[in-house]
């Protein structure tokens, strides 16, 4: 027999929970936004539910469940081991009275469902208790389709309907007006024109370190510019219907310059299409992302920034160490090698004084000298030091050295980081993840 789906209106109606556990006190949270009045019955609480009861925000009965719990109540939550929730099962269907038994579909009336939840917008997913991982997995993707800005474009359509409804015309143009609306359209109903652009952080390269926004909007992109940290595992995710331009600094042989990475984005924005400029890392560090802000808001240009997972990140977390250790020191400073013309050094003794973890982007061909500053500055030869290359990809390479040792290592291919200091060090016997091990090399 097939399931009847509906959505329920629970506001101001008693629902019953027996049985207040864990599990239990994850289905008062749901119960209570619908506006449900909830009961609880049980011997012994958790404390939030304790909680909840000091609050009047549900009535907890601390006792066995009885037959006459069942007085009037919607519905029955059964939270309780499965010969219980039989009994409870048996009870209320006597009485007429719908039950969950959670995770006991024998015991069940109605099922939760899967739920995307935005807002008064709810995609619910059943599979009838067969797969309850399909049904997940079906959530997951339908939330990278249907993300947190459906909230706000429901309520909005709501609000644009009931204003068609209150203005006299034709019901045939206010029906074709209404499906207009929604049609479909990156940027959900009505709100595409004049484009958008995103600035999105790709993270350092391994694909499952982008976040999810990230994976949802490349879904939804018509032009994608990227620059060269992108590994082409990433660069797959993009949509075979995107238009991709490479503007990185490495791969062209004519050189793409800022001013005209700014004017593509600024063009395919003002065309109305939705562009994501794609770079590694967070495009917000070392990333030139200001200059593209500039330009964008100078030509009037809507952007939204998505951050991403920095490479000192990657590298800490490829390393098997922490960038910060409350015990040993209070900063994390990031630097980069290179600067533009006309900017002044960093002061390095004041990064050396700080004393917490620095990592230095774009390092290459400056070791030697990062090193010398540093020691000049005051910090000691045998300070930690990892350089850490292709944090995150399956070229990964990782040397654990000292800031005395740097200037004589071998170079490791870019991208490479360095992360110097006393936080970024690790046991000698510490392992990283088993994926990581085998290509750990240390180096004094
Ligand atoms: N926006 C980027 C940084 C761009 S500057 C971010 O937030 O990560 C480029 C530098 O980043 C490289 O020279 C290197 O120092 C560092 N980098 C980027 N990806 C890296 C990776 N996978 N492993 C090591 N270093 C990386």
């Amino acid at each position: 027999m097939s399931l009847f789906p509906i959505f329920v209106k629970l506001e101001g109606r008693p629902v019953l929970l027996v049985g207040a556990g864990p599990v239990g006190e994850s289905k008062i949270g749901g119960l209570l936004s619908a506006g449900a009045v909830v009961t609880v019955v049980a011997p012994e609480a958790t404390s939030s539910i304790k909680r909840l009861a000091a609050e009047g925000k549900v009535d907890w009965r601390p006792r066995t469940f009885t037959p006459d719990d069942l007085k009037g109540m919607t519905l029955v939550v059964a939270a309780v081991p499965s010969d219980v929730a039989r009994s409870i099962y048996e009870k209320a269907r006597a009485q007429g009275v719908l039950v969950n038994s959670v995770d006991d579909p024998e015991n069940c009336d109605f099922y939760y469902p899967a739920v995307v939840n935005r807002g008064d917008l709810q995609i619910a997913i059943s599979t009838a208790g067969h797969s309850p991982s399909l049904a997940q997995r079906i959530r997951i993707e339908l939330e990278q389709q249907f993300g947190p800005e459906y909230t706000q474009w429901v309520e909005q359509l709501g609000a644009a309907r009931r204003d068609l409804f209150a203005t006299a015309m034709d019901p045939d143009a206010r029906k074709q007006k209404l499906h207009e609306m929604v049609a479909p359209g990156p940027e959900g109903p009505g709100l595409r024109a004049g484009g958008m652009v995103y600035l999105v952080g790709a993270g350092p390269g391994d694909p499952e370190l982008l976040t999810l926004k990230a994976l949802r909007i490349l879904g939804q992109a018509d032009v994608v510019l990227h620059d060269d940290l992108l590994t082409p595992e990433i660069l797959e995710l993009i949509p075979s219907t995107a238009r991709v331009e490479c503007v990185g600094k490495r791969h062209n042989e004519r050189q793409v310059t800022q001013q005209d990475i700014n004017r593509r984005l600024c063009e395919y924005g003002a065309a109305g299409k939705t562009v994501v400029r794609l770079k590694g890392g967070d495009g917000a560090i070392f990333g030139r992302a200001s200059e593209e802000m500039d330009a964008l808001r100078d030509a009037g240009i809507s952007f939204t920034i998505v951050p991403g997972v920095t490479a000192a990140s990657g590298a800490a977390a490829a390393a098997g160490v922490s960038l910060t250790d409350r015990r040993l020191g209070s900063s994390l400073v990031f630097l980069t090698a290179q600067r533009c013309k006309g900017n002044p050094p960093p002061n390095w003794k004041a990064v050396a004084e700080l004393g917490g973890t620095t990592a230095i982007y774009m390092p290459g061909g400056h070791e030697d000298d990062l090193a010398r500053q540093l020691l000049s500055a005051g910090l000691a030869a045998e300070t930690p030091c990892f350089v850490i290359s292709n944090a995150t990809r399956a070229e990964e390479e990782i040397v654990e050295t000292t800031l005395g040792a740097l200037p004589g290592l071998r170079k490791l291919p870019a991208p490479a980081i360095l992360l110097i200091g006393t936080v970024p060090s690790r046991p000698a016997s510490a392992g990283v993840t088993q994926q990581n091990t085998g290509k750990m090399a240390t180096d004094h």
